[in-house]
């Protein structure tokens, strides 16, 4: 699979027409009529949904149910049947909180929002999914969101944290500035001990950061570092992508941007120019890391960006 075909399909198929052209299109677009929704048990009454886009986080109880993110607009139907058919409760998906506004997180908010779902994110979620905009490490990765409509934007939105309480959990939504993007939420299950790191913590190689939606490798390493003082050492977590994790798995990821994002600040005291660090392949020693979605090239300029300060557009809270 080639690196934007795999692109679209991590964002998500709305921005598929503007990467790939309308004659590619056809092609690319993903049929979801074949994905099937597994369900894993995390812990007590948390369950982690895999079907494609991001992973799903869902507290399921006697006060309904709660989602963390929504993958793509067809699956609705089939996420809901899936959660329906744990046989725990008959009540609807009463919240959806999104951990960022990308395509692949929040698809499928329309037709939760349809449902009689409160959709619930930062406050910048929702100004990007309203404005569309350009998503991208700054360099080889770019693509054009279009804004979203109404019913897919949230209705409550919060600048620092806020508590859903629901089937005898606070579920806590945290916000941590400037990592995957400039709107993300760690979302924490404290009864539970599981948490949700929506994008800030994938599984799939070098991590794409949105630079041009405000994203920063800094932003993702402080965001790291501070859940993995802050939470309980055992909590269970589901990444943003990848099979469900542990804080040994956020050690070695954050080791991994802290090492990686050291060796570009070295190259740069240097005065070496991106190419010069390309073509040296700085990142060699964490070839393991080179995906087919973001490899070793696309994440140097990503770190580039990062740590120059060449930034996209940063949007100021409410
Ligand atoms: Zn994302």
């Amino acid at each position: 699979m080639n690196r934007m075909k795999r692109l679209a399909m991590i964002l998500g198929v709305a921005v598929a027409p503007m990467l790939l052209g309308r004659t590619a299109l056809a092609q690319q677009d993903q049929d979801f009529s074949k994905v099937q929704i597994k369900v894993t048990k995390v812990s007590g009454n948390i369950y982690m949904l895999e079907g494609a886009g991001g992973n799903i986080g869902a507290s399921v109880g006697e006060d309904g149910i709660v989602i963390v993110d929504d993958q793509f607009a067809p699956l609705a139907d089939k996420i809901q049947a899936a959660l329906k058919d744990l046989g725990i409760t008959n009540k609807p998906v009463r919240f959806v909180i999104n951990t960022h506004y990308h395509g692949d997180h929040t698809g499928g908010n329309e037709p939760f929002n349809n449902a009689g779902s409160t959709l619930i994110a930062h406050d910048n979620v929702r100004k990007r999914l309203e404005t569309g905009g350009t998503a991208g490490n700054g360099g080889s990765i770019k693509m054009e969101n279009k804004p979203a409509v109404k019913a897919a934007l949230p209705i409550i939105t919060f600048e620092h944290d806020v508590t859903v309480h629901l089937n005898g959990e606070d579920i806590r939504a945290m916000h941590f500035p400037s990592g995957h993007t400039d709107g993300d939420s760690i979302i924490f299950f404290p009864k539970n001990n599981v948490v949700h790191m929506g994008d800030d913590f994938v599984r799939y190689g070098f991590p794409f950061i949105d630079v041009a939606s405000g994203g920063s490798v800094q932003g993702m390493i402080a965001a790291m570092e501070k859940t993995t003082a802050q939470l309980p050492a055992d909590v269970k977590v589901i990444p943003g992508h990848g099979a469900l994790s542990n804080m040994d798995d956020v050690r070695a990821y954050t080791k991994m941007l802290k090492e990686t994002s050291a060796v570009v600040e070295k190259a740069l005291s240097e005065h070496k120019t991106l190419e010069q660090m390309k073509q040296a392949k700085i990142l060699a020693p964490w070839e393991k890391f080179s995906g087919q979605f973001i490899n070793s090239d696309a994440f140097i300029e990503t770190l580039y960006n990062s740590l120059t300060g060449h930034k996209g557009e940063l949007l100021k809270h409410n």
